[in-house]
């Protein structure tokens, strides 16, 4: 095939590079970033998107997704697809579903999950929204830049697959580091902890293959000073398309709203900016409960 990929930041680079490994010719804009391996480069947004079978963008958020939607729409070949892997506002994505539809183009809304590591490894999980056709002509895509994809549904709902995913993450690494901070004051130590947790009814992917105590369980970036890993305000914006999202729907999400809080003071407030998410914990160490 011959892709259009704009947005080759962190994700966007490994993800286009990965393409044109597999023997895609894969035609790049950024405002700012380098060409990655195998990439050429066009002028601009429209320059990329032009005569191309797909358009792939990986892109900051849903206002700059729309403005690039905007742009880029006009300049593409009826028929083509175009698939949005970032992630944004459930909202911005069925507004540029449907004005991609009504130009004759295929949308997909499919936001990852695996981090910059699944975007290198090609092991990328995507949670794809749209019609079947076009779900199904991203798919060998897909099965370049990741391991899985799952279809969701009609457009909107990759994005809703993945905020109710990371809401759900996001309040369970706090109960996680909580119950590990309140384990520590009352002298149990953090194996016992683990061994416990990850084998009883409290266990989740926090605890079991991301632990946030270091030198317990997995490798993971307690064991590296909490270098990201995930970022605590990716984790943020995350959170916050989450309760936009049940704002919009009026959907009562007091966890959600909680994690939310949480993570807005950890990295506003404290800091938590740059540290993994899961740096929850040594702050919950430090605190009492006043
Ligand atoms: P990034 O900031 O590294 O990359 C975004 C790129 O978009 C930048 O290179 C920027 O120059 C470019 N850009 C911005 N406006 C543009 C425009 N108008 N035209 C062309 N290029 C433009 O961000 P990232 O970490 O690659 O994340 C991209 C998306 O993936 C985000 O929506 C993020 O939430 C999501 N995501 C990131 C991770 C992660 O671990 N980094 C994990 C899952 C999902």
């Amino acid at each position: 095939m011959k892709i259009g990929f704009i947005g080759l930041g962190n994700m966007g680079a490994p993800m286009a590079a990965n393409l044109a490994a597999a023997g895609h010719t894969v035609v790049g804009f950024d405002l700012a970033a380098p060409a990655p391996k195998g990439v050429s480069m066009a002028d601009s947004g429209p320059d990329a998107a032009k005569g191309v079978d797909a358009v792939i963008t990986m892109l900051p958020n849903g206002a700059i997704l729309r403005a690039v939607a905007n742009e880029i729409i006009p300049a593409m070949d009826a028929g083509a697809l175009f698939v949005d892997c970032s992630t944004v506002d459930v909202e911005s994505a069925r507004a540029v579903a449907k004005q991609a539809v009504a130009a004759g183009l295929a949308p997909v809304d499919a936001p990852v999950s695996g981090g910059t590591t699944g975007a290198v490894g090609g092991t990328l999980t995507f949670m794809a929204g749209g019609p079947d056709d076009a779900f199904k002509r991203a798919d060998p895509l897909f099965d370049i830049m990741g391991q899985k994809a799952v279809h969701c549904g009609p457009s909107g709902n990759g994005q809703a697959a993945k905020i109710c995913n990371n809401m759900i993450l996001g309040a369970t690494m706090i109960a996680t580091c909580e119950a590990f901070a309140l384990a520590d004051k009352l002298g149990l130590e953090r194996q016992s902890m683990f061994d416990v947790v990850s084998t009883s009814s409290g266990y989740s992917w926090s605890m079991n293959a991301y632990c946030p105590a270091p030198g317990v369980g997995p490798q993971s970036p307690a064991d590296n000073e909490y270098k990201p890993g995930f970022a605590s305000e990716l984790m943020l914006k995350d959170l916050r398309l989450s309760q936009q999202a049940a704002e919009a729907v009026d959907a009562d999400t007091p966890m959600g709203e909680r994690a939310t809080a949480l993570y807005a003071q950890f990295v506003e407030d404290e800091d938590g900016l740059g540290m993994d998410f899961s740096a929850m914990l040594p702050r919950f160490e430090k605190l009492g409960r006043s």
